[in-house]
């Protein structure tokens, strides 16, 4: 397996250099270094049953259908046993405070108690009642729950995302939300060369092109420069804000493509930004297991 070691090196750099340059976000980035580490070697790793992306439409797409909107993503040979217990491990590495209860969870899982595949086959749309049902039978605590599913989510839909890019080739987007999973982006980047602005998923790893001059949330015009926040002395980092729909979007600007990088290690890095912008009174476009601080 000579391709997921070199990719489990490449994060653990990208891990290091991250708490080396963000110490102050370091006890954030070790605690999810090991689950991120864990998640792209499993994405590239696991094997999972082929889907027919042959119905996804360009034109739907175009319109802003997101593909998770026309067909299923989740099919039910998905080997969700095995990611959850590859993950409960990486969780426990990270976050050893949650050991008890993800034990408990996993063996839950493992015994077939607790059958994951009742979340998925109702997503989207009746997911929540899963939680509900093993919150009361199970006596599982919703959050620990839903962090965990989320994790396997993005899994599922990091490969199927890679898969669907490869089948479809280009295909017009002009969306604020991830074109794969619908989602609001967790974090920007700007290319100092050319300063396109590319929006990143946390849901599921995509990343898109979108316009530097409107909010991804609500589509309102922003003028180039009023809208955005600096912290003094940081001019690589910045938070994207839009006084119409009160959301913020955590912004990076890359002036080269020296190192590797994670769009989430670096969204995890910066969640100083996460904690002035939510203290002004913005929101995040989209929720995360970092950046939920109140
Ligand atoms: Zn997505
Ligand atoms: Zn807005």
């Amino acid at each position: 397996m000579m391709p997921s070691h070199i990719e489990t090196s490449v994060m653990d750099q990208i891990i290091d250099r991250a708490v080396e340059q963000n110490p102050h976000s370091s006890g954030l980035i070790k605690a999810f270094g090991p689950i991120i580490a864990r998640q792209r070697q499993l994405t590239s790793s696991i094997d999972l049953p082929p889907l027919d992306y042959s119905s996804v439409d360009k034109e739907k797409l175009r319109a802003g259908v997101s593909v998770i909107s026309q067909i299923s993503l989740f099919s039910p040979d998905d080997p969700l046993k095995e990611i959850a217990l590859s993950l409960t491990e990486a969780v426990k590495e990270g976050m050893p405070k949650l050991t008890a209860e993800l034990d408990r969870l996993s063996g839950l899982i493992s015994t077939g108690k607790l059958r994951l595949a009742d979340y998925f086959e109702a997503h989207p749309g009746n997911e929540n009642k899963a939680i509900d049902g093993w919150e009361n039978n199970l006596k599982i605590s919703p959050s620990n729950a839903s962090f965990l599913l989320s994790l396997i989510a993005r899994v599922l839909l990091e490969r199927r995302a890679r898969e669907i890019t490869e089948a479809m080739g280009e295909f017009a987007w002009e969306k604020g939300y991830c074109p794969i999973c619908g989602e609001f982006p967790s974090i920007a980047l700007i290319e100092e060369e050319g300063g396109k602005r590319f929006l990143h998923c946390s849901s599921c790893g995509q990343g898109w092109g979108f316009t530097r001059v409107v909010c991804p949330y609500c589509e309102k015009e922003a003028s180039k420069e009023m809208d955005y926040f600096y912290v003094e002395s940081k001019t690589q980092e910045s938070a994207f804000v839009c006084d119409k729909c009160k959301k913020y979007l955590v912004t990076l600007y890359r002036a080269g493509r020296l190192h590797a990088r994670d769009m989430d290690v670096s969204a995890i890095s910066l969640v100083h930004l996460d904690m002035i912008m939510q203290d002004k009174g913005y929101e995040p476009m989209t929720a995360c297991a970092w950046n939920v601080l109140s």
